[in-house]
C-alpha cells in the first residue's frame, strides 16, 4: 500500500514489462535497431510508446505533431494507433535519424500517415500557424531539443483544438532535477515549462512518473 508513486526497482521494472507490454513485433524491432546506435537511449520506453498508442485511441485523434522524430519508433506507435486517412506531422533536423525508421513505417503501412518535416521544428510549426492550421490537431507530442521546450508548448497549444492533448517527455530529466546546482540550459528550460504548465490556467495537467517523465496537458475551450 502507498499513498506516493513506488520506486521502480529493476526486478519491478522486469514484472512491469512482463505483465503489461504488448509490443507489436514491428516495433519490437525497430526498437532493437535502434537500441544498437550509440545515442540509442534518446529512443522513448516501450511502455510509454503503449500508453501513447492508448492515449490516441482513447482521444480518438486523426491528426497529430511530432517534435522530435528521432528514429520513428514514437510516430510508429502513435500512426500505428491512429485510424486510416489520419495525418502525423513529425519534426526532425536531423535526416538520418528518420531513415533508420521509414522502412518500417512502410512494413507497417503508415507512411501515408506520417508526413517527415526536415529542418528546425520552430520554423516547421510557425509554417502551419501561417498556413491557417491552429486550432486543428488532436495531439502533440513534443521530444525536441531541451531549450525550445517552452517555445514548442506554446506553438503546440495555438495549433491544438480546444480538448486536444499534448504529451511532453523528458520532464523529470533523469532524476537530475532535484540538484539545485543543476545550472545548463536543458535543465532549466525543463524546468521552467513545468512551473509555466503546474500554473498554465490555460490547460487541464498532470505529469506521469512514466518513462523519464512524461508531461500531459489538455488544452481548456477558453
Ligand atoms: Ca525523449
Amino acid at each position: 500500500m502507498s499513498n506516493r508513486t513506488i520506486p521502480m526497482t529493476d526486478a519491478l521494472y522486469g514484472y512491469y514489462l512482463n505483465a503489461s507490454l504488448r509490443e507489436p513485433d514491428i516495433l519490437a524491432r525497430l526498437r532493437a535497431k535502434t537500441a544498437e546506435r550509440s545515442e540509442g537511449d534518446m529512443q522513448i520506453s516501450p511502455e510509454q510508446g503503449q500508453f501513447m498508442a492508448f492515449l490516441i485511441r482513447l482521444t480518438g485523434a486523426r491528426r497529430a505533431i511530432e517534435i522530435g522524430t528521432y528514429t520513428g519508433y514514437s510516430a510508429l506507435c502513435v500512426a500505428l494507433a491512429m485510424p486510416k486517412g489520419s495525418r502525423m506531422v513529425t519534426c526532425d533536423r536531423r535526416p538520418e535519424w528518420p531513415r533508420v525508421g521509414q522502412p518500417f513505417w512502410r512494413e507497417a503501412g503508415v507512411d501515408d500517415i506520417i508526413d517527415l518535416r526536415i529542418g528546425k521544428a520552430l520554423d516547421t510549426l510557425d509554417a502551419m500557424i501561417a498556413a491557417g492550421e491552429s486550432g486543428s490537431y488532436d495531439f502533440a507530442f513534443i521530444d525536441g531539443d531541451k531549450k525550445n521546450y517552452v517555445n514548442y508548448y506554446e506553438q503546440c497549444l495555438i495549433l491544438l483544438r480546444p480538448g486536444g492533448v499534448i504529451a511532453i517527455d523528458n520532464m523529470l530529466w533523469s532524476g537530475r532535477l532535484v540538484n539545485d546546482a543543476l545550472d545548463d540550459p536543458a535543465s532549466n528550460a525543463i524546468r521552467a515549462l513545468n512551473i509555466r504548465i503546474r500554473d498554465d490556467s490555460r490547460v487541464d495537467s498532470s505529469l506521469l512518473p512514466i518513462g523519464d517523465g512524461l508531461a500531459l496537458v489538455r488544452k481548456l475551450d477558453i
